[in-house]
C-alpha cells in the first residue's frame, strides 16, 4: 500500500505518520526529516535545502524529487510506504505516480489533513523534537515525562529553528496544498479530507478507518 499525507504544516502529518506506519507496517518517507537528516550532515543537498528551509519556503521540486526517487528504489519500501509532507506540489505528484507506475504500484490514498491556523499556529509553537530518534512532542498536548528528555530514547528535546513564528508565517504562505494538488487526486477519488483538530488519538481513528476502507479494493 502507498498511502500519502498532505496538509500544512503543524496538522499532526508527522505524528500521524509514525502511528500509521507502526500499526500497519509501512515504511514511514518524511522529505523533511530527510533534509533534516541533510542538513545535520551538512552534505551538499542539506546546505542546498537549508537556504530554503531557513525562509519558510519548498526546496525546489528537481532537488526533493530526485532525494524521493532514490528513497523508493531501497529494497525496504518495495512493499509500501506512508509519505509523509511529499508530494506538496503537482510536479512532485505528477513525479510520483509515474515512479511508482514504473513499479506497477500505484498511490492508494491521499489523506489530506486539516486544521484552522489558529490551531496550527499553537501547535508549531509547542513543538518538540527529540535530536535522538526523531519523536514528536508539544508542551501541552503531548508532554514529555521528563522536561527536554524523550520518554524513549532519552535523547535532548530541541525546538525547530523554523518554527519560529515569523518563518510559520511564511510555511502558511507556501505551504499549504494547492488547489491543484488537492484536484489532482480528489478528480480520480483518491482523496479523503480528515479534520485534523481531535486529539491525537480520535485523528488516528479516523485515519485508519478511512485507509481500513479502501484497503479492501488494494492488490
Ligand atoms: P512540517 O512538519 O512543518 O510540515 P516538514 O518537516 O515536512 O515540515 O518540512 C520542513 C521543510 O522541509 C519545509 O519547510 C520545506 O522547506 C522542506 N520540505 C519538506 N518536504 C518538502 C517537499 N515535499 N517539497 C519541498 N520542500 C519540502
Ligand atoms: P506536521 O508533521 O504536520 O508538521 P506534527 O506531527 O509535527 O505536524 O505536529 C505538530 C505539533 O502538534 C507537534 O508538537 C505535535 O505533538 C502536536 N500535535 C500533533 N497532532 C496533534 C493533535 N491531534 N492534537 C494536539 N496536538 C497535536
Ligand atoms: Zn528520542
Amino acid at each position: 500500500m502507498y498511502l500519502i499525507l498532505l496538509g500544512p504544516p503543524g496538522t499532526g502529518k508527522g505524528t500521524q505518520a509514525k502511528r500509521i506506519a507502526e500499526r500497519l507496517g509501512l515504511l514511514h518517507i518524511a522529505t523533511g526529516d530527510m533534509f533534516r537528516e541533510a542538513v545535520q550532515q551538512d552534505s551538499e543537498l542539506g546546505r542546498l535545502a537549508k537556504s530554503y528551509m531557513d525562509r519558510g519556503e519548498l526546496v525546489p521540486d528537481e532537488v526533493t524529487i530526485a532525494m524521493v526517487e532514490e528513497r523508493i528504489d531501497q529494497p525496504d519500501a518495495r512493499e509500501g510506504a506512508i509519505f509523509d509532507g511529499y508530494p506538496r506540489t503537482l510536479e512532485q505528484a505528477r513525479a510520483l505516480d509515474e515512479a511508482l507506475r514504473r513499479r506497477d504500484k500505484a498511490v492508494d490514498i491521499a489523506l489530506h489533513v486539516t486544521a484552522s491556523d489558529d490551531v496550527i499556529v499553537r501547535r508549531l509553537s509547542g513543538r518538540w523534537l527529540c535530536d535522538g530518534c526523531g519523536e514528536i512532542y508539544h508542551e501541552q498536548h503531548r508532554p514529555p515525562k521528563q522536561e527536554s528528555k524523550c520518554d524513549g530514547c532519552d535523547g535532548q528535546l530541541k525546538q525547530r529553528a523554523d518554527d519560529k513564528p515569523a518563518v510559520v508565517r511564511e510555511r502558511l504562505r507556501h505551504q499549504r496544498p494547492s488547489v491543484e494538488l488537492l484536484a489532482h487526486y480528489r478528480d480520480r477519488d483518491d482523496l479523503v479530507d480528515i479534520d485534523g483538530e481531535g486529539d491525537i488519538d480520535a485523528v488516528t481513528r479516523d485515519l485508519l478507518a478511512a485507509i481500513e476502507k479502501i484497503k479492501a479494493t488494494v492488490r
